[in-house]
């Protein structure tokens, strides 16, 4: 089957999504020469871009869905093309036909269980706050100084679990007031807005947004960059406003008012991985490499590729549902680069970097020294 969407359809869907910029490109190729796809496979944004203009797009081709919506080309691009939001908008389109290719149904999948369960994991939404049993962690009450929004990764991956608890763990020595919402709380919707399901991305965030409402919520802590995005730019277009704190903002602040102290040593040489969702789309650099610093016994370095310049992990524009083949994932080149500056940690701060390198590192040999930890792991190691 071949199915060529119409350009109008393009064109209204791109305007709908506040951009039409995508009719300036002048077909340089800048965008191709950052993509981090060109590193392992052969890709064109260029050439996406040009097909979208002329009404050329091939709905069903897997290339529609390739882009990880890191953010690295509209750095470079000298036209301004909203490259993220034309490659959305396809989307959109091929998922109001139904045609996903067979690399991508996983997003079907995960769609079946955001609107079923809250997650894409396919679990059940009882066991939302299952990690939390045992630990110091209360149902949020108004009043409470922050609301921890785990997100679905940290409440139902059972290695990213562990992260969850880590942070529990840390809120509670630092004397943080905070709660969570447990079964109430619902995927951001982040993701499953990537892969162009409007409908369950709107429904996930008024379903959220409704709770926040009536809990009384005012300020809200979250580990995922992917939701620190969402919440914090995406929900205003549903006009609400909360402040929305990203984990290592709040742990450099808890440790510059001196309300954590980190005394236990971590004698790692440790290098950083900027999540494209913190660092790119949310300029947030120095505060996770700040915490880091103050780690005792913590030697911090960089890779051939960090701050701006990080590479992607391969999971966003909701890739983590996609299948990739492992000559293609981009997560085994950057298990490399730290390997190359000699690093025997690499920390993150996302769960979706997390799970691409820990599934990469189960590639590497078995003497590999390599670990993957989630910077809040680190902290409270050294807490
Ligand atoms: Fe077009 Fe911008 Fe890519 Fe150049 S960098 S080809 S102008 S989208």
């Amino acid at each position: 089957m071949e199915t060529v969407a119409p350009l109008k359809e393009i064109v209204a869907e791109i305007q709908q999504a506040g951009g039409a910029a995508y009719r300036y490109c002048y077909q340089c190729g800048k965008c191709d020469v950052v993509c981090p796809w060109n590193r392992v496979r052969a890709f064109s944004m260029r050439k996406l871009i040009r097909e979208a203009t002329f009404g050329l797009t091939e709905i069903e081709h897997e290339e529609l869905w390739r882009c990880t919506t890191c953010g690295t080309c509209p750095t470079q691009c000298p036209r301004g093309v909203q490259q993220i939001e034309v490659g959305v908008s396809l989307r959109r389109i091929a998922t109001g036909y139904g045609v996903f290719p067979s690399a991508v149904r996983g997003v079907r999948t995960a769609a079946g269980s955001l609107v079923a369960e809250g997650n894409p994991l396919g679990e059940p939404r009882a066991k939302r706050d299952a990690w939390a049993s045992g630990l110091p962690v209360k149902p949020f009450a108004e009043g409470m100084e922050v609301l921890y929004f785990v997100g679905c990764y940290y409440s139902h991956d059972p290695r990213l679990k562990k992260v969850a608890v880590a942070i529990a763990k840390i809120l509670d020595r630092a004397k943080v007031d905070f709660g969570i919402l447990g079964t109430a709380e619902s995927c951001c919707g982040e993701a499953i807005r990537k892969t162009g399901n409007e409908e369950v991305f709107r429904a996930l965030a008024k379903s959220n947004i409704k709770t926040f409402v009536e809990r009384g919520v005012k300020k809200i802590l979250v580990a995922s960059p992917h939701c620190f995005h969402t919440l914090k730019n995406e929900y205003r277009e549903f006009m609400a406003h909360f402040e929305v704190v990203h984990f290592t903002q709040f742990l450099k602040q808890l440790l510059d008012e001196g309300r954590l102290e980190l005394s236990g040593e971590f004698p790692h040489r440790v290098t950083y991985h900027d999540p494209c969702y913190l660092g790119r789309h949310n300029g947030i650099y120095d505060a996770p490499r700040e915490v880091l610093g103050r780690v005792p016994g913590l030697e911090l370095v960089e890779m051939a590729d960090h701050h701006q310049d990080s590479l992607c992990c391969g999971g966003g524009g909701g890739r983590i549902w996609m299948e990739t083949p492992k000559q293609d994932r981009f997560s085994e080149l950057r298990l490399q680069q730290a390997q190359q500056v000699d690093a025997d940690v690499l920390a993150t701060a996302c769960p979706y970097c997390t799970t691409m390198f820990e599934d990469s590192r189960l590639s590497l040999p078995e003497d590999a020294k390599l670990e993957i930890k989630d910077l809040a792991e680190i902290v409270a190691q050294a807490i």
